[in-house]
């Protein structure tokens, strides 16, 4: 393997993922170097999967304009990739007449932010098209979609891969020198040479520019907590529910979000901390989110929540500061050669095809590069029998018997579908790895019952048990066989070690 590349981009989210994509469009060495032992393990993983129209920004920012402009990409870009995704819509919903001048400012901004077929109904359309929903008015944002987060990400990394750039996952990069046209990356598997780099590590993008010398920005990790509804109530909504935004609040409110599997998210909350890795979730909240919720949706029952996760939005002003932070997608003067995103917290999933071009322009501009003539945009998703109709089911059944056995009950996911994820180009193992690329262990019963059957596949692909980790690093599955386990308590017990 070359350790000498055109341009090095340092982490695997969305959004350096999609500018490794968009770079593999070229005749270019790309290397996405990322720390953790799989893609979508920061902020792309854990967020609403919400594709914003753009009405939420101020007119005129770099988030408005990449907003749009990401939005516009999506659709396609999802078709092209197959990944799931949902033009549900989305109405942001006043409780009181108090809150409709809310409702007629964000219309007037979203107008003035190019978003199409805005309109405020009365509570009797509400009904109509949230049944269950109680509000006062609402504001009817039509073409606001929703998409698997997750499988976006993994998806675009696949595609980078199939054209040709390199992923190496485990991979921080924990120094950086040298200048434009020379840099090096030192990581823990050896030194990694690039002309030109790219910032993109999200929560962690201060501390990449720091060391690239650039010390003007300081990351504020604020928690966003969420929790999942059993799919049994995802008839409860047709699209996504939004509260009028709290003002100078760190998010957009509690929403109620369908995913394109079929669940319901409430959340996020907004917690400053710390620790950008504190991705707790706390009894707190919980009660918090299913309060809050239920002044829209009072069905809700604590019963429905089959499980909580939160993600961590990158800050650019503090919790005491407050107010709105743009994105910062520069080459500054201290360090030339190198791309920086910082701040890229909502809507950067939305932004991220936009971000990705703008990033491959300035690229190009740098190191003028051939399209490649052999470049596959389309990319194939393991086929889930679930999705089938249920007379495909059984031809595919026919054509191959691992289609007919199902390991996951709760999500229906058959031996096929994770023997496939378990093959993945990008060699992640983690059973958090084949969770997400599988949806085995994400149902009802949160991996009770496949978890230990997922191991067993993993093992019988050849991954020896004691190498099996939840997530990589030292999550470990394992502590060694109950026999050494014995032998060391037994050890211990007569002082022989
Ligand atoms: C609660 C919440 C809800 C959100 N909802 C939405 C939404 O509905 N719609 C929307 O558009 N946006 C949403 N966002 C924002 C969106 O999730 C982010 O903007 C987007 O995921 C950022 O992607 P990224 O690639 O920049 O960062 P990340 O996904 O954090 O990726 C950065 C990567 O860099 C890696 N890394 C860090 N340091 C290093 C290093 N030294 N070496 C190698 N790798 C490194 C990390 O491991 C990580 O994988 C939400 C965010 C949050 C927190």
């Amino acid at each position: 393997m070359s350790d000498t590349f055109d341009v090095a981009i340092v982490g695997g989210g969305v959004v350096g993922a999609a500018i490794a994509r968009e770079l593999s469009r070229y005749d270019l060495k790309v290397v996405l170097l990322e720390k953790a032992a799989d893609v979508a393990r920061g902020t792309s993983g854990k967020n609403s999967g919400v594709v914003h129209t753009g009405i939420n920004v101020p007119t005129g920012s770099v988030k408005a304009k990449l907003n749009v402009a990401g939005a516009e990409m999506f659709e396609d870009l999802c078709a092209d990739l197959d990944v799931p995704f949902k033009r549900c819509g989305k109405t942001i919903v006043a409780l009181s007449e108090a809150e409709l001048p809310d409702l007629e400012s964000l219309m007037a901004r979203g107008v003035a932010n190019g978003v199409r077929d805005l309109e405020i109904i009365d509570s009797a359309t509400l009904k109509r098209m949230e049944p269950n929903i109680e509000g006062a008015a609402a504001l009817n944002v039509p073409t606001a979609a929703i998409v698997c987060p997750y499988s976006l990400n993994i998806a675009l990394a696949e595609s980078v891969i199939e054209n040709g750039a390199e992923i190496r996952l485990n991979s921080p990069v924990t120094a950086i020198s040298g200048t434009e046209g020379s840099f090096e990356l030192t990581t823990p598997g050896g030194i990694i040479s690039a002309g030109l780099i790219v910032n993109s590590a999200g929560l962690f993008s201060d501390k990449v520019a720091r060391m690239t010398g650039v010390h003007r920005w300081r990351i504020w990790p604020c928690r966003g907590e969420y929790l999942i509804l059993d799919k049994s109530k995802g008839h409860l909504i047709n699209g996504m529910v939004y509260p009028v935004p709290p003002k100078g609040g760190a998010g957009l409110g509690i929403h109620i979000t369908p995913t394109t599997d079929g669940n319901i998210l409430l959340g996020p909350s907004a917690d400053y901390t710390n620790d950008a890795e504190d991705v707790r979730t706390t009894g707190k909240i919980r009660r918090q989110l299913l309060t809050e919720a239920a002044e829209f949706l009072p069905q809700l029952s604590p019963r429905d929540v089959i499980t909580a996760y939160s993600g961590m939005r990158p800050k650019l002003v503090p919790s005491k500061v407050g107010g709105f932070g743009d994105f910062v997608i520069e080459e500054v003067e201290e360090a030339p050669g190198v791309m920086q995103l910082v701040g890229i917290e909502s809507p950067g999933l939305t932004a991220s095809p936009a971000i990705a071009e703008q990033v491959s322009a300035w690229v190009r501009d740098k190191i003028p590069a051939q399209g490649k003539a052999d470049f596959v945009s389309k990319r194939t998703s393991i086929p889930r029998l679930r999705d089938e109709p249920l007379e495909l089911r059984e031809a595919r059944i026919q054509k191959d018997g691992d289609y007919g056995e199902i390991v996951c009950r709760c999500e229906m996911v058959t031996r096929k579908e994770i023997t496939e994820s378990i093959k993945n180009g990008l060699g992640a193992t983690s059973l958090n790895a084949i969770k997400y690329r599988s949806r085995a262990t994400m149902g009802r019963c949160q991996g009770g019952f496949c978890g230990p059957r997922v191991v067993d596949l993993l093992i019988e692909a050849g991954h020896p048990p004691e190498s099996l980790t939840l997530n990589g690093g030292e999550s470990w599955l394992f502590m060694g066989t109950t026999e050494d386990l014995r032998a060391e308590r037994k050890a211990e017990r007569t002082g022989a070690k």
